[in-house]
């Protein structure tokens, strides 16, 4: 999808967020949901993503920008209480040339660990549910 594109409601965020499709919450709030990623490239990765529609960080009202941002931090702090890994990485994709395969604005949050591997992007294997809800309590608990 071009940058000019339209945002759909039936994209797989829009549907976490309307409880239509399952999630291994982490935080929410008014404005934002954070979750674990079904597919992790890392063990412990994490996404935060505002509840208003916006499919990239350019059609995002930058209030709302400000409010997923400053959650993304409060998110990585958490995840390196709860999981002491030896870095973090955080990306966020603009486009399907760019890597963004769902089209509602996110921030990754990637736990990464001293001679760990990170798997490529969107080509993990779906995790198990049981044990995302394990990390999610987890990092939720060291909020
Ligand atoms: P991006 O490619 O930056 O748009 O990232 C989309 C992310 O959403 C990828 O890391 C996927 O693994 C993740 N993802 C796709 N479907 C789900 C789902 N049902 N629940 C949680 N994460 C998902």
């Amino acid at each position: 999808m071009s940058l000019n594109g339209t945002y759909d409601p039936d994209n797989i965020f829009a549907k976490i967020l309307r409880g239509e499709i399952p999630c291994a919450k982490v935080y929410e709030d008014d404005q934002v949901l954070s979750f674990m990623d079904a597919f992790p490239q890392t063990s412990g990765h994490t996404l935060v993503i505002p509840k208003t529609p916006s499919r990239n960080l350019l059609d995002t009202d930058p209030d709302m920008l400000t409010h997923v941002i400053h959650t993304t931090q409060t998110i990585a702090s958490a995840v390196k209480t709860a999981l002491d890994p030896d870095g973090i990485v955080i990306t966020q994709f603009n486009g399907a040339p760019a890597g963004q395969t769902v089209f509602h604005l996110h921030f990754h949050i990637l736990p990464r660990y001293t001679g760990g591997q990170m798997r490529d992007h969107a080509s993990g294997q779906m995790a198990d549910m049981d044990v995302l809800k394990q990390l999610a309590a987890k990092i939720n608990a060291a909020l």
